[in-house]
């Protein structure tokens, strides 16, 4: 048994190092869901989450039932997205940025909460929730707009409550067999959120974005993401290779905590806050 002390202390410690290996370099950043829970938004992939079976692009493309049962879960998860604000570690990444010190942010995380905190460069490996966009003609949809008209289309999802919801969160099938999926608005084509679904790659132009910003940095930091998915692993071993530093911060174990130069864990608004308070500005 550690006592409540003795993890503080291991705590300053490990932020005392990260500071030690990152002063007066250029700082990549990558985050993951974990960034985002303290703005109110759940880590799927975090301790105790329930399983989950998201769908896939096929069963998106395919299906008429999956894709209402889709819309309906999307957009509820997106009006919950829109109420959520930036949190310390957001803004702290942010600040970091204006001052030189880091280059930019790489983000698994489709919340947009790192463009809403003020970060300029932000490579959304995953696509934003923020935009939807016809898989037919290419027409670009802003989310707020589409949003209002599925809720005029469907006057019911205004009231979440009315939507019932499975154990781990999903939305149940039998709540959507009403719901009017929305079209294009100029050639009537399929519309899709702009977001990397489940089996599909992320768009290799994103991903060398995402390298290049590696590649301008002297040390990366990983924040909030556990690894589960091989882009940030990729993206770690592009640093290993340089022999950058690295620090991950994160609650909990990771899959690449043996490959950290410091490993630092606790949650990532007190650490990013650290960081962007002590770390001197970057010629
Ligand atoms: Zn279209």
């Amino acid at each position: 048994m550690t006592t409540m002390a003795e993890q503080d202390a291991r705590t300053a410690e490990a932020i005392a190092g990260a500071l030690n290996v990152l002063t007066g370099r250029k700082l990549a950043i990558l985050t993951g869901a974990g960034i985002s829970t303290d703005s109110g938004i759940p880590d799927y992939r975090g301790k105790g989450a329930p399983v989950r079976t998201p769908m896939t692009v096929d069963q998106f493309v395919a299906d008429e039932a999956a894709r209402r049962r889709y819309w309906v879960g999307s957009h509820l998860g997106w009006r919950a997205f829109a109420a959520a604000e930036p949190n310390p570690g957001h803004l702290a990444l942010a600040t970091l940025e204006a001052r030189g010190v880091a280059s930019g942010v790489i983000t698994q995380n489709v919340d947009g909460l790192h463009v809403r905190a003020g970060s300029r460069r932000v490579v959304e490996l995953h696509g934003t929730m923020r935009r939807v966009f016809c898989t037919h003609c290419g027409q670009v949809f802003d989310r707020r707009d589409l949003a209002v008209r599925v809720e005029t289309d469907n006057p019911w999802i205004q009231v979440p409550e009315n939507v019932p919801l499975g154990p781990d969160g999903d939305v149940l099938p039998e709540s959507t067999t009403d719901f009017r999926v929305p079209a294009c608005t100029v050639c009537g084509g399929m519309l899709k959120p702009d977001v990397v679904f489940f089996g599909e790659f992320i768009p290799a132009e994103k991903f060398r974005d995402a390298e290049q910003l590696v590649r301008g940095a002297d040390a990366l930091v990983i924040a909030g993401s556990s690894l589960v998915v091989n882009s940030g692993i990729r993206l770690l071993e592009r640093a290993r290779r340089r022999r950058l530093p690295i620090v991950i911060v994160n609650r909990g174990a990771t899959r690449a905590d043996s490959r950290a130069t410091v490993k630092v864990d606790a949650g990532t608004s007190d650490v990013l806050r650290a960081l962007a308070e002590t770390l001197p500005d970057v010629a």
